[in-house]
């Protein structure tokens, strides 16, 4: 297919054995911004963070081929290099890790981007401006405290900041006020506009959809994709809701209200662990760019 940046061919997703999604065949094009709905629970999340290779899911069937490889065996780490990058539903706070050490950090993994020193700083403060962000928020610990619209704001920062080809936003607009919306909406416009960007936006807020030009929509219902259309499937979906998709999308029902449970068990304990590992790594990073720096005499 020319120009497909990412595509998904009967890729099947489970968490400790138990299926979540089924056979999705997603193609994206360069360039466009498809727009994923779904019930709640449908397993739009989980799309988004099997393909950014989250260790909690395994592809137990079928690949995912990014940008001319096939990355359905990549780590995380090594997905975002290549160009994926996803915006969370609810941000990880980090406490200790200042926001400023942190995007430092995450531009080091990108050597590509040609972002250091001055040049890292007067770039972020710039998408700072363009977001209405006041500068003292680098030095306060990454998320901590945050209101929901900062903490969209912090996402939008990054995802201007690292320019990936495709940008998955997980419900990026839930929850924010009129301004917050505003900024985020004029964020992802100057990613699709000024850099050419390509968006998976999975949503139930269509008002940000209003003053974006959407390409394709796809209907995710107990795991499997059964609907796409244009982008006037929005307004159908608006008025009608998702009922006439359920029988179609047979008995996934169960087996996902079973994994559930295990879930939230382990929820919490995750949780704490991401907030650790984050922070380690993040901490490591610095002392080796600052190791770096001083022996570049910068
Ligand atoms: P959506 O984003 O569409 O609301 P999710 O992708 O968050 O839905 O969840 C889909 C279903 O998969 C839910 O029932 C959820 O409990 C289950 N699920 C998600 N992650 C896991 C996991 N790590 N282990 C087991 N079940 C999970
Ligand atoms: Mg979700």
């Amino acid at each position: 297919m020319p120009n497909a940046l990412l595509a998904t061919k009967g890729l099947t997703i489970a968490a400790d054995d138990v299926p979540l999604l089924h056979d999705i065949d997603l193609t994206i094009e360069s360039g466009t911004t498809h727009v994923l709905m779904g019930p709640n629970g449908a397993g739009k999340s989980t799309l988004g963070h099997a393909l950014m290779g989250d260790p909690e899911y395994t592809a137990t069937a079928g690949s995912i081929v990014f940008d001319g490889q096939d990355i359905t065996e990549f780590s995380p780490d090594k997905r975002s290099t290549a160009g994926l990058f996803m915006s969370f539903q609810a941000p990880v706070e980090v406490p200790g890790v200042p926001l400023f050490t942190f995007l430092r950090a995450i531009v080091a993994q990108r050597p590509d981007l040609k972002l250091r020193g001055p040049k890292l700083k007067k770039r972020i403060l710039e998408i700072m401006a363009q977001l209405d962000m006041d500068p003292s928020y680098l030095d306060r610990e990454l998320n901590v405290g945050f209101s929901g619209g900062e903490k969209k704001k912090v996402e939008m920062l990054q995802l201007l900041l690292l320019q990936p080809k495709l940008a998955i936003l997980d419900e990026t607009d839930s929850g924010l006020d009129v301004d917050a919306l505003d900024t985020v909406s004029r964020a992802i416009r100057i990613y699709q506009d000024e850099m050419q960007g390509t968006l998976l936006m999975i949503t139930h807020n269509t008002r940000i959809l209003e003053h974006l030009d959407v390409d394709q929509v796809h209907v995710l219902v107990r795991g499997r994709l059964v609907d796409a259309g244009c982008a006037s499937l929005i307004n159908e979906i608006n008025d009608h809701g998702f009922e006439r998709y359920v029988g179609q999308a047979g008995s996934g029902a169960a087996s996902v209200a079973a994994a559930k449970a295990k879930a939230e068990a382990k929820a919490a304990a995750v949780k704490q662990e991401t907030h650790f590992d984050v922070a380690a790594a993040i901490e490591n990073m610095e002392a080796a760019l600052e190791a770096a720096d001083e022996q570049a005499g910068e």
